[in-house]
Protein backbone atom coordinates (compact mmCIF):
# COMPACT_ATOMS: atom_id res chain seq x y z
CA UNK A 1 0.00 0.00 0.00
CA UNK A 2 1.03 3.30 -0.70
CA UNK A 3 0.35 7.13 0.00
CA UNK A 4 0.88 10.06 -1.57
CA UNK A 5 1.75 13.03 0.48
CA UNK A 6 1.10 16.55 -1.26
CA UNK A 7 3.28 19.54 -0.64
CA UNK A 8 1.76 22.67 -2.35
CA UNK A 9 1.40 21.34 -6.33
CA UNK A 10 3.63 18.77 -6.07
CA UNK A 11 3.31 15.15 -4.56
CA UNK A 12 5.33 12.54 -3.42
CA UNK A 13 4.62 9.02 -2.71
CA UNK A 14 5.75 6.60 -0.03
CA UNK A 15 5.27 2.74 0.72
CA UNK A 16 3.37 2.44 3.57
CA UNK A 17 4.84 0.11 6.58
CA UNK A 18 2.17 -1.11 8.57
CA UNK A 19 4.35 -2.30 11.92
CA UNK A 20 4.20 -0.87 14.59
CA UNK A 21 2.11 1.67 13.57
CA UNK A 22 1.56 2.49 9.83
CA UNK A 23 4.50 5.10 8.80
CA UNK A 24 6.40 5.88 6.10
CA UNK A 25 10.20 6.67 5.66
CA UNK A 26 11.35 9.52 4.70
CA UNK A 27 14.95 10.91 3.40
CA UNK A 28 15.32 13.85 4.40
CA UNK A 29 18.64 16.49 4.63
CA UNK A 30 16.30 19.10 6.73
CA UNK A 31 18.59 21.26 8.53
CA UNK A 32 18.78 21.97 12.46
CA UNK A 33 17.46 25.75 12.59
CA UNK A 34 15.96 28.15 15.34
CA UNK A 35 12.62 29.67 16.72
CA UNK A 36 10.42 30.06 13.55
CA UNK A 37 9.67 33.67 14.12
CA UNK A 38 12.27 36.56 15.84
CA UNK A 39 11.26 39.41 17.97
CA UNK A 40 10.80 41.80 15.19
CA UNK A 41 9.17 43.29 13.59
CA UNK A 42 6.00 42.50 15.15
CA UNK A 43 7.20 41.31 19.02
CA UNK A 44 6.60 37.68 17.66
CA UNK A 45 9.26 36.11 19.87
CA UNK A 46 8.27 35.24 23.26
CA UNK A 47 11.10 32.35 23.74
CA UNK A 48 14.15 33.88 25.58
CA UNK A 49 16.67 31.23 24.90
CA UNK A 50 18.08 30.30 21.96
CA UNK A 51 17.50 26.46 20.81
CA UNK A 52 18.16 23.92 17.81
CA UNK A 53 14.96 22.64 16.71
CA UNK A 54 14.22 19.07 15.84
CA UNK A 55 11.54 17.15 14.59
CA UNK A 56 12.74 13.41 13.99
CA UNK A 57 8.51 12.57 12.89
CA UNK A 58 6.17 14.18 11.78
CA UNK A 59 2.78 13.29 13.22
CA UNK A 60 2.29 12.49 16.57
CA UNK A 61 0.03 9.51 17.80
CA UNK A 62 -0.61 10.98 21.24
CA UNK A 63 -3.15 12.82 18.91
CA UNK A 64 -4.48 15.48 21.23
CA UNK A 65 -7.72 17.04 19.72
CA UNK A 66 -6.19 20.41 20.62
CA UNK A 67 -2.80 20.12 19.22
CA UNK A 68 -2.02 22.92 16.67
CA UNK A 69 -0.05 21.05 14.59
CA UNK A 70 -2.95 19.05 13.19
CA UNK A 71 -3.13 22.12 11.44
CA UNK A 72 0.28 21.93 9.49
CA UNK A 73 0.33 20.64 5.79
CA UNK A 74 2.70 18.30 3.93
CA UNK A 75 2.80 15.04 6.37
CA UNK A 76 1.36 16.55 9.28
CA UNK A 77 -1.60 16.61 6.95
CA UNK A 78 -1.15 12.89 5.98
CA UNK A 79 -1.17 12.11 9.77
CA UNK A 80 -4.75 13.69 10.39
CA UNK A 81 -5.96 12.43 7.20
CA UNK A 82 -4.88 8.76 7.68
CA UNK A 83 -3.20 8.03 10.77
CA UNK A 84 0.44 7.49 9.33
CA UNK A 85 3.48 9.05 11.10
CA UNK A 86 6.62 10.27 8.20
CA UNK A 87 9.58 8.86 10.25
CA UNK A 88 13.19 10.77 9.20
CA UNK A 89 15.31 7.73 7.93
CA UNK A 90 18.83 7.98 10.11
CA UNK A 91 18.12 11.60 11.02
CA UNK A 92 20.60 11.33 14.02
CA UNK A 93 23.00 10.39 11.13
CA UNK A 94 22.06 13.80 9.50
CA UNK A 95 22.86 15.73 12.38
CA UNK A 96 25.73 14.48 13.40
CA UNK A 97 27.48 15.87 9.74
CA UNK A 98 25.65 19.22 10.90
CA UNK A 99 26.68 19.41 13.91
CA UNK A 100 30.33 18.16 13.01
CA UNK A 101 30.40 21.54 10.90
CA UNK A 102 29.28 23.92 13.86
CA UNK A 103 31.89 25.84 16.30
CA UNK A 104 28.82 27.29 18.24
CA UNK A 105 26.11 25.81 19.06
CA UNK A 106 22.73 26.47 21.62
CA UNK A 107 20.65 23.54 23.19
CA UNK A 108 18.91 20.67 20.94
CA UNK A 109 15.25 21.02 21.23
CA UNK A 110 13.42 17.80 21.28
CA UNK A 111 10.67 18.42 19.55
CA UNK A 112 8.46 21.57 19.02
CA UNK A 113 5.69 20.03 17.08
CA UNK A 114 5.87 16.12 17.83
CA UNK A 115 6.29 14.23 20.87
CA UNK A 116 9.93 12.20 20.49
CA UNK A 117 9.19 9.80 22.74
CA UNK A 118 5.91 8.42 21.16
CA UNK A 119 5.32 4.83 20.75
CA UNK A 120 6.91 4.70 16.72
CA UNK A 121 10.34 6.02 18.50
CA UNK A 122 10.74 2.32 19.89
CA UNK A 123 11.00 1.10 16.76
CA UNK A 124 13.71 3.52 15.51
CA UNK A 125 15.08 5.43 18.64
CA UNK A 126 16.01 8.41 17.10
CA UNK A 127 15.28 10.38 20.06
CA UNK A 128 17.80 8.90 22.02
CA UNK A 129 20.32 8.83 18.99
CA UNK A 130 19.63 12.22 18.66
CA UNK A 131 20.39 13.12 22.12
CA UNK A 132 23.59 10.93 22.09
CA UNK A 133 24.93 13.18 18.87
CA UNK A 134 24.15 15.95 21.34
CA UNK A 135 25.80 14.60 24.73
CA UNK A 136 28.70 13.33 23.22
CA UNK A 137 29.95 16.78 21.73
CA UNK A 138 29.09 18.19 25.53
CA UNK A 139 26.18 20.14 24.06
CA UNK A 140 22.71 20.64 25.62
CA UNK A 141 19.70 19.12 24.80
CA UNK A 142 16.01 19.27 26.36
CA UNK A 143 13.00 17.02 25.15
CA UNK A 144 9.41 17.53 25.97
CA UNK A 145 6.93 14.62 26.25
CA UNK A 146 3.39 13.19 27.20
CA UNK A 147 4.85 9.36 27.09
CA UNK A 148 7.39 7.61 29.33
CA UNK A 149 11.14 8.55 29.17
CA UNK A 150 13.24 6.08 27.85
CA UNK A 151 15.70 4.78 30.51
CA UNK A 152 18.47 5.57 27.98
CA UNK A 153 17.07 9.09 27.49
CA UNK A 154 18.18 9.44 31.14
CA UNK A 155 21.36 7.95 31.24
CA UNK A 156 22.47 10.26 28.39
CA UNK A 157 21.28 13.36 29.62
CA UNK A 158 22.61 13.05 33.05
CA UNK A 159 26.11 13.33 31.32
CA UNK A 160 25.65 17.18 30.21
CA UNK A 161 25.32 19.43 32.81
CA UNK A 162 22.69 21.72 31.08
CA UNK A 163 20.46 19.43 29.88
CA UNK A 164 17.33 19.06 30.78
CA UNK A 165 13.89 17.05 30.89
CA UNK A 166 10.44 18.66 30.35
CA UNK A 167 6.64 16.62 31.22
CA UNK A 168 3.84 17.87 30.05
CA UNK A 169 0.66 16.94 32.43
CA UNK A 170 -2.94 18.57 31.48
CA UNK A 171 -4.67 17.37 34.18
CA UNK A 172 -4.47 15.09 37.51
CA UNK A 173 -7.46 13.36 36.63
CA UNK A 174 -6.86 10.47 34.72
CA UNK A 175 -10.00 10.08 32.94
CA UNK A 176 -10.01 13.12 31.83
CA UNK A 177 -6.81 12.62 30.18
CA UNK A 178 -7.99 10.01 28.35
CA UNK A 179 -10.76 12.18 26.61
CA UNK A 180 -7.79 14.99 25.68
CA UNK A 181 -5.76 12.55 23.85
CA UNK A 182 -5.64 9.06 22.64
CA UNK A 183 -1.55 9.12 24.22
CA UNK A 184 -1.69 5.91 26.08
CA UNK A 185 0.75 6.89 29.18
CA UNK A 186 -1.09 7.04 32.31
CA UNK A 187 -1.08 10.06 34.15
CA UNK A 188 0.88 8.33 37.38
CA UNK A 189 3.42 7.11 35.06
CA UNK A 190 3.85 11.09 33.55
CA UNK A 191 4.57 11.93 37.55
CA UNK A 192 6.79 9.40 37.70
CA UNK A 193 8.72 10.73 34.95
CA UNK A 194 9.32 13.88 36.90
CA UNK A 195 10.49 12.20 39.73
CA UNK A 196 13.01 9.96 37.40
CA UNK A 197 14.75 13.06 36.17
CA UNK A 198 14.98 14.82 39.88
CA UNK A 199 16.14 11.03 41.33
CA UNK A 200 18.99 11.29 38.52
CA UNK A 201 19.20 15.46 39.46
CA UNK A 202 17.97 16.66 36.40
CA UNK A 203 16.16 19.78 36.26
CA UNK A 204 12.85 18.60 35.70
CA UNK A 205 9.90 20.92 34.21
CA UNK A 206 5.91 20.29 34.08
CA UNK A 207 4.17 21.62 31.51
CA UNK A 208 0.73 22.48 32.26
CA UNK A 209 0.33 23.75 28.12
CA UNK A 210 -2.28 24.22 27.29
CA UNK A 211 -4.73 24.73 30.29
CA UNK A 212 -8.24 24.22 28.36
CA UNK A 213 -10.81 26.37 29.47
CA UNK A 214 -13.62 25.06 31.47
CA UNK A 215 -12.11 21.85 31.53
CA UNK A 216 -8.67 21.46 32.90
CA UNK A 217 -8.64 25.13 34.38
CA UNK A 218 -10.60 25.06 37.87
CA UNK A 219 -8.03 26.80 40.53
CA UNK A 220 -8.11 23.29 42.72
CA UNK A 221 -7.53 20.86 39.84
CA UNK A 222 -4.56 23.44 39.02
CA UNK A 223 -3.76 23.61 42.62
CA UNK A 224 -3.43 19.50 42.82
CA UNK A 225 -1.41 19.58 39.31
CA UNK A 226 0.83 22.24 40.46
CA UNK A 227 1.35 20.21 44.23
CA UNK A 228 1.50 16.78 42.83
CA UNK A 229 4.58 18.01 40.67
CA UNK A 230 6.05 19.74 42.38
CA UNK A 231 6.38 16.99 45.06
CA UNK A 232 7.42 14.63 42.42
CA UNK A 233 10.73 16.96 42.06
CA UNK A 234 9.39 19.75 39.23
CA UNK A 235 11.14 22.77 40.16
CA UNK A 236 9.28 24.79 37.54
CA UNK A 237 5.92 25.32 35.52
CA UNK A 238 5.37 26.13 32.33
CA UNK A 239 1.76 27.01 31.21
CA UNK A 240 -0.30 28.81 28.24
CA UNK A 241 -4.14 28.98 27.90
CA UNK A 242 -5.67 26.67 24.78
CA UNK A 243 -5.76 28.77 21.66
CA UNK A 244 -7.39 27.44 18.34
CA UNK A 245 -5.69 27.58 14.67
CA UNK A 246 -8.91 29.43 12.75
CA UNK A 247 -8.82 25.62 10.34
CA UNK A 248 -9.62 23.68 14.00
CA UNK A 249 -12.26 25.74 15.61
CA UNK A 250 -15.02 23.69 14.74
CA UNK A 251 -13.27 20.24 14.84
CA UNK A 252 -12.16 21.35 18.53
CA UNK A 253 -15.64 23.01 19.37
CA UNK A 254 -17.44 19.78 18.74
CA UNK A 255 -14.74 17.77 20.21
CA UNK A 256 -14.85 19.33 23.98
CA UNK A 257 -19.01 19.79 23.31
CA UNK A 258 -19.25 15.59 22.78
CA UNK A 259 -16.35 14.83 25.68
CA UNK A 260 -17.11 18.00 28.31
CA UNK A 261 -20.68 19.01 27.50
CA UNK A 262 -19.79 22.51 27.19
CA UNK A 263 -21.61 24.05 24.49
CA UNK A 264 -20.23 25.78 21.65
CA UNK A 265 -21.72 28.81 22.18
CA UNK A 266 -19.95 29.11 25.38
CA UNK A 267 -17.02 28.50 23.55
CA UNK A 268 -17.88 31.42 21.26
CA UNK A 269 -17.51 33.88 23.72
CA UNK A 270 -14.67 32.98 24.87
CA UNK A 271 -12.76 32.61 22.16
CA UNK A 272 -12.61 35.91 20.46
CA UNK A 273 -9.18 37.65 20.40
CA UNK A 274 -7.07 37.16 17.43
CA UNK A 275 -3.90 36.67 17.84
CA UNK A 276 -1.55 35.72 14.64
CA UNK A 277 -4.07 34.47 12.75
CA UNK A 278 -5.55 31.80 15.77
CA UNK A 279 -8.01 32.18 18.32
CA UNK A 280 -7.51 33.03 21.66
CA UNK A 281 -9.76 33.01 24.94
CA UNK A 282 -10.33 36.80 25.99
CA UNK A 283 -7.79 38.57 27.51
CA UNK A 284 -9.58 39.30 30.83
CA UNK A 285 -9.92 34.87 31.32
CA UNK A 286 -6.40 34.68 30.42
CA UNK A 287 -5.00 37.51 32.16
CA UNK A 288 -7.05 36.16 35.58
CA UNK A 289 -5.84 32.27 34.91
CA UNK A 290 -2.47 33.32 34.28
CA UNK A 291 -2.45 35.05 37.79
CA UNK A 292 -4.36 32.63 39.45
CA UNK A 293 -1.32 29.88 38.33
CA UNK A 294 1.33 32.72 39.06
CA UNK A 295 -0.37 32.86 42.55
CA UNK A 296 -0.39 28.76 42.65
CA UNK A 297 2.74 28.56 41.85
CA UNK A 298 4.37 30.67 44.50
CA UNK A 299 2.95 29.73 47.27
CA UNK A 300 4.21 26.09 46.47
CA UNK A 301 7.62 27.72 45.71
CA UNK A 302 8.34 26.59 42.64
CA UNK A 303 9.28 29.07 39.63
CA UNK A 304 6.75 29.91 36.06
CA UNK A 305 6.63 31.08 33.05
CA UNK A 306 4.00 31.37 30.19
CA UNK A 307 4.55 29.71 26.72
CA UNK A 308 4.03 31.79 23.68
CA UNK A 309 1.06 33.83 25.34
CA UNK A 310 0.72 37.33 23.86
CA UNK A 311 -1.88 40.19 23.76
CA UNK A 312 -2.59 42.13 20.43
CA UNK A 313 -1.16 45.59 21.06
CA UNK A 314 -2.18 47.14 17.61
CA UNK A 315 -2.31 46.57 14.19
CA UNK A 316 0.06 43.21 13.76
CA UNK A 317 1.55 44.43 16.87
CA UNK A 318 2.01 41.87 19.74
CA UNK A 319 3.32 41.64 23.14
CA UNK A 320 4.84 38.61 25.05
CA UNK A 321 3.05 38.12 28.41
CA UNK A 322 6.12 36.66 30.31
CA UNK A 323 7.18 40.47 31.59
CA UNK A 324 3.96 40.27 33.39
CA UNK A 325 3.66 36.81 34.41
CA UNK A 326 6.80 34.84 34.46
CA UNK A 327 9.06 34.32 37.73
CA UNK A 328 12.00 32.65 36.39
CA UNK A 329 14.97 34.39 34.32
CA UNK A 330 14.46 32.41 31.33
CA UNK A 331 10.92 30.75 30.40
CA UNK A 332 12.40 27.33 30.24
CA UNK A 333 13.23 27.66 34.18
CA UNK A 334 17.07 26.99 33.78
CA UNK A 335 20.00 29.21 32.22
CA UNK A 336 21.10 26.85 29.62
CA UNK A 337 24.49 29.12 28.28
CA UNK A 338 25.58 29.08 24.64
CA UNK A 339 28.11 26.40 23.90
CA UNK A 340 31.52 27.37 21.73
CA UNK A 341 33.71 24.08 20.46
CA UNK A 342 37.05 24.04 22.14
CA UNK A 343 39.14 21.06 20.70
CA UNK A 344 37.09 18.50 19.92
CA UNK A 345 34.37 19.03 22.75
CA UNK A 346 32.02 22.10 23.54
CA UNK A 347 32.12 24.45 26.70
CA UNK A 348 29.49 27.16 28.09
CA UNK A 349 30.31 30.93 27.16
CA UNK A 350 31.39 32.18 30.91
CA UNK A 351 28.95 34.77 31.65
CA UNK A 352 26.07 33.86 29.32
CA UNK A 353 22.97 32.84 30.88
CA UNK A 354 21.31 32.15 27.73
CA UNK A 355 18.41 34.82 27.91
CA UNK A 356 19.60 36.28 24.35
CA UNK A 357 16.00 38.11 24.68
CA UNK A 358 17.00 39.69 27.53
CA UNK A 359 20.37 40.72 25.72
CA UNK A 360 17.93 41.93 23.58
CA UNK A 361 16.51 44.30 25.37
CA UNK A 362 19.59 45.37 27.51
CA UNK A 363 21.77 47.95 26.93
CA UNK A 364 24.93 46.05 27.60
CA UNK A 365 27.16 44.05 25.48
CA UNK A 366 26.26 40.25 25.18
CA UNK A 367 29.13 38.26 26.22
CA UNK A 368 29.18 36.25 23.54
CA UNK A 369 30.15 38.65 20.96
CA UNK A 370 27.72 36.71 18.29
CA UNK A 371 24.24 38.33 16.76
CA UNK A 372 22.48 36.09 19.01
CA UNK A 373 21.00 39.13 21.04
CA UNK A 374 18.89 40.36 17.96
CA UNK A 375 16.86 37.12 18.82
CA UNK A 376 16.15 36.74 15.37
CA UNK A 377 14.48 33.35 13.78
CA UNK A 378 18.17 32.09 12.96
CA UNK A 379 19.08 29.40 10.39
CA UNK A 380 21.57 26.59 10.08
CA UNK A 381 23.56 28.74 7.87
CA UNK A 382 23.47 31.50 10.61
CA UNK A 383 25.33 28.94 12.99
CA UNK A 384 28.00 28.28 9.89
CA UNK A 385 28.41 31.69 9.65
CA UNK A 386 29.56 32.32 13.16
CA UNK A 387 31.35 28.98 13.31
CA UNK A 388 33.62 30.19 10.33
CA UNK A 389 34.36 33.52 12.32
CA UNK A 390 34.87 31.64 15.39
CA UNK A 391 37.35 29.08 13.98
CA UNK A 392 39.32 32.37 12.02
CA UNK A 393 39.73 34.48 14.63
CA UNK A 394 40.91 31.28 17.19
CA UNK A 395 43.62 30.75 13.78
CA UNK A 396 44.64 34.24 15.09
CA UNK A 397 44.80 34.67 18.18
CA UNK A 398 45.75 31.13 19.10
CA UNK A 399 43.29 29.66 21.99
CA UNK A 400 41.63 33.34 22.48
CA UNK A 401 37.87 34.09 20.30
CA UNK A 402 35.33 36.20 19.95
CA UNK A 403 33.82 34.40 22.95
CA UNK A 404 36.31 35.74 25.23
CA UNK A 405 39.49 33.60 26.96
CA UNK A 406 37.71 30.00 27.66
S1 LIG B 1 1.87 15.13 22.38
FE1 LIG B 1 2.31 17.21 21.66
S2 LIG B 1 2.82 16.96 19.48
FE2 LIG B 1 1.77 15.08 20.16
S3 LIG B 1 -0.37 15.41 19.64
FE3 LIG B 1 -0.09 16.04 21.79
S4 LIG B 1 0.33 18.24 21.68
FE4 LIG B 1 0.62 17.41 19.61
S1 LIG C 1 25.36 36.40 25.78
FE1 LIG C 1 23.19 36.97 25.56
S2 LIG C 1 22.82 37.02 23.33
FE2 LIG C 1 24.73 35.91 23.67
S3 LIG C 1 24.09 33.74 23.75
FE3 LIG C 1 24.20 34.49 25.87
S4 LIG C 1 22.11 35.16 26.32
FE4 LIG C 1 22.24 34.98 24.09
Amino acid sequence: MKTAVQFGRTTKEFEIIESPIPHILVDSKKELHGWWEGIKPYGNRECTAERLLINPYNGCTHNCFFCYAHALGGYFKTFRKEGIVAVFRDFDRIISKQLDKLSVASCGYLSPVTDPFQPINKKYELSEKIIKEFVSRNIPVQFTTKGRIPDDAIRLIKRQEHSFGQVSILTTDEEKRKKLMDGKTPTDELFRNIERLADEDIFAVCRIDPVIPYVTAGREELEELVKRAVDSGAKHIIASCMDIPTSLKGEIYAKIEERFDISKNKLNRLFTERIRGDFNADMGYRRKLFRTLREICDRAGVTMALCMEFESVGGKNIKGLNREFMSSNNCEGIDVPIYVKKGDRFEPVEGCDGNCLGCYRSEKISVCGLPLNEAKAWKLRDYRKWSKEIKQETKEKGQKSITGDW
